[in-house]
């Protein structure tokens, strides 16, 4: 095939990965990043140990994708886990799945697999033109960007792939701006939502005095039939962390629809209601009811959070208590803003894009990764659909090339 010359914008998983795959097919290819270095929010993903994708099998894996399930399985199919794992190897970035089936490199962080990549992706000719932000077309369609020194720059590449990105932690280079551009040129984008963030609670004052920062381990959270083992951290505003963020788009949904939605906690997952309401049953004369809970194995930002659901009116009665613990109401009021989500819900629509990723309305731009409308878990979901998405597209890419 012949040689062409290909603009991808956007040095996220998605950009970098689709670079190393048209490089490696003997293109020409050009990586613009608006920011001066690339992938600051792989990087910042690698803090938390690098979650790169998940070990369960595909039956398991791909119905974390819900609605777009249908949308990345062919993607998936392509580029399943342990070929991303293979391919992190490859790199010097040996993996191992953690006791929850996550799966991360031993490192526990990106920054030597990013190295490493950069280092590949430098030896197969891609150039990475950082500080280069990519502002809109040209009256003829030409890409235009403007540089670190204010210059304005037009290119007219043989294929453009978009991969810029949701709109979460936007101080990290993506922030949702190319949702204007698109529209203008008429692509259905679906709004851009948090995914994978904390949620507003009305919190009491003594709770948001003495407990924003404190932990809640080792809970289970439910919600219309649904339930999640994990932990939650209590914030000023209300609550952030994993257990929440599983649960976040049904949570939004019924806070879009009622203003409101109630989870119920249970604080001591571990003992049935009996086994606790015996607990509870064996408290000394004069004991505070503090004290009595902690025993009970309570932290004390867990009772603090019980005593808040019972609106200062706990039964101190065992079997009262006992089910009060196991099933404490909590109300979220809103949602954390989009800049500090984890993941962006919302994009460009499927009914946009063709089965190369291509836009149809846009022939020859092809998008990936976190910009097109898909949510999923924490757990290793995202990245695996952005670097399945970011090989898809370039696959779509060379059979559009190849056609032409
Ligand atoms: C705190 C945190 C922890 C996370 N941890 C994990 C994890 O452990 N596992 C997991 O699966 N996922 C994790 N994620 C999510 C994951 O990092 C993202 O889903 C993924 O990085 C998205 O990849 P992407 O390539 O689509 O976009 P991005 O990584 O956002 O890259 C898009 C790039 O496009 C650039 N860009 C945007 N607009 C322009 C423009 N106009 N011109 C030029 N360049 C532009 C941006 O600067 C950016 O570099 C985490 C996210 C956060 C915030």
């Amino acid at each position: 095939m012949q040689t062409k010359d290909i603009a991808i914008i956007g040095a996220g998983p998605a950009g970098l990965i689709a670079a190393e795959r048209l490089a490696e097919a003997g293109h020409r290819v050009t990586i613009h990043e608006r920011m001066p270095t690339p992938a600051r929010k792989f990087l910042l993903a690698g803090r938390g140990g690098l979650n790169l994708t998940h070990s369960e099998a595909l039956e398991g894996f791909l119905p974390r994708y819900g609605a777009a399930r249908d949308w990345l399985e062919p993607a998936i199919q392509a580029f399943p886990p342990q070929m991303l794992r293979d391919w992190a190897d490859g790199l010097g970035a040996e993996s191992f799945v953690g006791s929850s089936g996550r799966v991360f490199p031993k490192a526990m962080k990106a920054s030597p697999l990013l190295r490493s990549w950069l280092r590949r992706l430098d030896g197969l000719g891609v150039k990475l033109e950082s500080g280069r932000f990519w502002t809109s077309w040209t009256a003829d369609g030409a890409l235009s960007f403007r540089t670190g020194d204010g210059e304005t720059v037009a290119l007219t590449p043989d294929a453009t792939l978009l991969a810029l990105g949701g709109a979460s932690w936007p101080r990290l280079g993506s922030d949702g701006g190319w949702v204007s551009l698109l529209a203008a040129k008429g692509v259905a984008i679906t709004l851009l939502r948090p995914a994978n963030g904390g949620f507003a609670v009305d919190w009491s004052a003594t709770l948001r005095e003495r407990f924003a920062g404190a932990p809640l381990k080792r809970i289970v959270i439910r919600f219309r039939g649904e339930e999640v083992a994990g932990e939650v951290m209590i914030d000023g505003k209300g609550i952030e962390g994993g257990a929440v963020y599983a649960l976040s788009g049904p949570l939004r949904e019924e806070i879009a629809r009622d203003g409101f939605a109630e989870i119920t906690i249970d604080l001591r997952p571990d003992l049935d209601l009996a086994r606790l309401t015996e607990k509870l049953g064996k408290r000394r004369k004069g004991e505070t009811l503090s004290n009595h809970l902690r025993k009970a194995g309570l932290s004390p930002a867990a009772v603090a959070v019980l005593r808040d659901g019972a609106g200062g009116r706990l039964n101190e009665a065992p079997a009262a208590l006992a089910a009060a613990i196991k099933s404490t109401p909590l109300r979220l009021t809103g949602l954390m803003p989009i800049d500090r989500a984890i993941s962006t819900a919302g994009g460009i629509a499927a009914s946009e894009v063709d089965d190369g990723f291509m836009l149809k309305r846009l022939p020859g731009v092809f998008v990936a990764g976190e910009m097109l409308d898909w949510e999923a878990p924490t757990g290793g979901y995202l990245l695996q659909g952005c670097f399945a998405t970011g090989i898809a597209a370039a696959a779509g890419m060379e059979a559009w090339l190849a056609s032409r």
